[in-house]
């Protein structure tokens, strides 16, 4: 069993290395990436349950000059590790508003928040010197959170979502139901609406389960005030139970796939009824 298992270690070592030295090259050339200008963002349709297009998220692509194109989950939680999270969501924020100002009025932008960026001292006086740099309207952003982003120094927490809220930002709580789920974060922190995750929504159609859950925050929100979207949205029949079921914004593969910047003029063209 020894010389079986030095065996084993003897051939899983260089795939090991590289698979090391691969995240090695990446995190460096992560470092880098802004400067080199290799991000850019793509935009998913946000639909309302009338069909108009209520505005679109800003998700974040790296092109690497090497390996192409890479997905958030695999550089995010890198950069957020490095420290490098804050000055990308900057860049998020500033890029993504100052496309926006090319939409119509009726089309607001969701931009995720990472943790670090949110927890960095001067958060809320960056967004609004932003916001007021670009002349971009504080109503037409929203701000996605996580449960995970307000785990830590609640107080504090709370203060910065009252002043963005304030602002007339709008506050959304993403991948609700996900993660710890607390209830009292509904009760204190001013959220305009909540995401529910692609989780609940994949096995919708057949799944008594994911049903009730999802009538669950459906009623829980409207109890609350708040609007609710309901995101991987994949087909017509979970779309229109999701509809049935009082959802008022859908976001999915089936209502629009994420879209370079230059095509959300011609998406509106062709699916806005607004
Ligand atoms: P998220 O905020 O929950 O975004 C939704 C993810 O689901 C996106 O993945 C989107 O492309 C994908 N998606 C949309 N419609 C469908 C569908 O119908 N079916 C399925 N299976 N997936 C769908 P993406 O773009 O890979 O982003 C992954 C995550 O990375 C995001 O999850 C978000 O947490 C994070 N992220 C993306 N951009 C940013 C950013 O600018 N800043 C921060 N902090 N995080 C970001
Ligand atoms: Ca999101
Ligand atoms: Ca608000
Ligand atoms: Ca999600």
């Amino acid at each position: 069993a020894k010389s079986e298992g030095r065996g084993r270690a003897r051939t899983f070592e260089p795939a090991m290395m590289m698979v090391l030295e691969q995240r090695e090259l990446l995190r460096r050339s992560l470092r880098v990436a802004l400067q080199h200008g290799e991000f850019f963002i793509e935009y998913q349709p946000l639909m309302d349950c009338s069909g108009s297009v209520a505005g679109f998220e800003a998700l974040l692509r790296w092109h690497h000059p090497m390996m192409g194109i890479i997905p958030p989950s695999a550089f995010i939680p890198m950069a957020e590790a490095d420290g490098l999270m804050p000055e990308i969501g900057q860049w998020v924020l500033e890029e993504a508003c100052r496309q926006a100002m090319n939409w119509p009025p009726h089309c607001m932008v969701a931009v995720n928040l990472s943790p670090a960026e949110f927890l960095t001292g001067g958060f809320t006086d960056r967004v609004s010197q932003t916001l007021d740099t670009i002349g971009f309207p504080a109503e037409r952003l929203e701000l996605e959170i996580t449960e995970g982003v307000l785990l830590e120094r609640t107080i504090n927490n709370l203060d910065t979502l009252n002043t963005l809220n304030v602002l007339g930002i709008q506050i959304s709580l993403d991948d609700f139901g996900t993660e710890y789920s607390s209830l009292s974060y509904l009760k204190n922190f001013p959220f305009d609406s909540i995401k529910i995750d692609k989780y609940f929504i994949k096995d919708l159609t057949n799944d008594a389960k994911s049903q009730t859950i999802v009538r669950f925050i459906v009623a829980l929100a409207h109890g609350l005030g708040m609007k609710v979207t309901a995101e991987g949205v994949e087909d017509q029949a979970q779309a229109e139970w999701l509809i049935a079921a009082g959802c008022d914004r859908l976001q999915g593969y089936f209502l629009g796939r994420p879209l370079p910047a230059s095509d959300v003029l011609e998406f509106l063209r062709r699916n806005d009824t607004a």
